[in-house]
């Protein structure tokens, strides 16, 4: 892709307040731009990283049996009578004083248990119909106090919520491992080290749920974890004797939660009266769990994680192109060399993953910007490389460069 064709440019102006890291490299660098607090436009760059994030979550939730829907935004005032939850502090409430008030009362969804339970009824009713697993990657609204910590706490944010539905605790509990171990895979493919933390089930269920910390200052959360044998609680229950059996240092560190794993229960099937039959005819109650991980959040911790003082520093997995090809002055040997390599590089990578600068800029301005964007792989052609007959390749991450033959890139590509 020509980087003249980007719609977005690099900028070194900050809306007033923006204080957090992520969203200030982020806006930096084109990615994203600030709508008001909490709320974000994922420009094309800041897109294309979002929807590797969201490929990835998707692959390890598919081979988790689990099948993926889209639940609507505008959820009735009745779903959330049913639960209880209309007069959570979270909802944003709308249509109040509507001509027909009564229909027109909505709640932005905020998480969709209500909803998918009501929706579960139509389809299950006889152990034959169990387990089940289902996900959405959609827009989520909440009435967050705090919001100023970028895309890491948005008003309007995208969650992945996976719910699963079982016939007992038991079969619940096989899933819930089998969720974990998914996690644990998502988040080592998108270059984050995730600590299993346990924390208070809240309104849900005395037994202790899981949340997945990333250790960062910009964390809200503090969490006690042990190296050596991978304990983790959340502050809000730990207590020292919790870390018996390991003669390992437990320390305390701020982590941002990137998702979470809960039990529900049977919470929302007695509410929703979602039952199922046995195979003697026998009625019980579907036991729930449901399971979070916020996409924009992630992509915001990577920001935070992998990123240095010239801006972002994308793992492959994530990284908006794989390559970023730059030309450095327009001569014409200089144009036609860059070219040569665009269409080398297109047939290794796909076209789609290499970002080439022809912009008609100076080379300082050109080589900030590839900087700023993190893209892992730099290939720069000036006069000097195309005297040589080569192309100059730098890594995102390295300090140094190396003059390469075109035979040479092709060959480090492929490795
Ligand atoms: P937190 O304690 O950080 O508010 P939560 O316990 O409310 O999170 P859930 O409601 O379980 O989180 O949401 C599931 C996931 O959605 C979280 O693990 C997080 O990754 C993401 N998430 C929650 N709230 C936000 C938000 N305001 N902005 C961005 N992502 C969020
Ligand atoms: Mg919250």
């Amino acid at each position: 892709m020509l980087q003249s064709h980007l719609f977005s440019k690099t900028s070194k102006q900050l809306p007033e307040g923006e204080e957090s890291k992520n969203a200030q490299l982020l806006i930096k660098g084109g990615f994203i731009n600030k709508s008001s607090a909490g709320v974000y436009t994922f420009l094309p760059l800041g897109l294309r990283v979002l929807n590797k994030v969201n490929q990835i979550i998707r692959e390890e939730m598919n081979a988790i049996g689990a099948s993926e829907l889209l639940m609507p935004s505008l959820i009735q005032k009745k779903y959330w009578e049913q639960s209880g939850r209309w007069d959570v502090d979270v909802i944003y409430r709308t249509g109040e004083g509507a001509k027909t008030e009564k229909d027109f009362q909505y709640g932005l969804g905020w998480t969709h248990e209500e909803v998918i339970t009501a929706i579960a009824k139509h389809f299950i009713s006889s152990y034959k119909d169990l387990p089940r697993a289902a996900y959405q990657i959609q827009t989520k609204f909440r009435a967050e106090v705090r919001a100023q910590a970028g895309i890491l706490r948005g008003r309007e944010f995208l969650m992945k919520d996976l719910y699963s539905f079982h016939v007992d605790r038991a079969d619940l509990d096989r899933y819930y491992q089998e969720v974990i171990t998914a996690y644990k895979k998502i988040f080592s493919r998108l270059g984050l080290k995730a600590l299993v933390t346990e924390a208070s089930g809240g309104a849900f269920t005395k037994e202790y749920t899981h949340e997945f910390q990333v250790l960062h200052p910009s964390g809200e959360d503090t969490v006690y974890y042990c190296e050596a044998c991978g304990f983790s609680q959340n502050k809000e229950i730990y207590t020292p004797e919790a870390h018996k059996e390991c003669s390992g240092e437990v320390r305390s560190g701020q982590a941002i939660e990137v998702g979470n794993v809960f039990k529900l229960g049977t919470k929302f099937s007695d509410a929703f009266k979602l039952s199922y039959t046995d195979s003697e005819g026998a009625k019980h109650p579907v036991v729930m769990g449901s399971y979070g991980i916020g996409p924009t959040r992630v992509m915001g911790t990577i920001a935070e994680v992998h990123s240095d003082e010239k801006g972002l520093t994308w793992p492959s997995a994530v990284a908006p192109f794989s390559v970023h090809l730059i030309a450095l002055g327009d001569s014409s040997e200089v144009l036609l060399a860059a070219q040569k390599a665009y269409e080398l590089l297109s047939g290794l990578v796909g076209e789609s993953e290499v970002l080439y600068d022809e912009r008609s800029a100076s080379a300082g301005e050109k080589l900030n910007d590839a900087d700023l964007l993190g893209i892992p792989l730099r290939v720069v052609v000036s006069a000097k490389t195309v005297a040589a007959e080569k192309v100059e390749v730098k890594k995102r991450s390295e300090k140094t460069a190396a003059l390469m033959t075109l035979d040479q890139l092709e060959a480090s590509v492929r490795s």
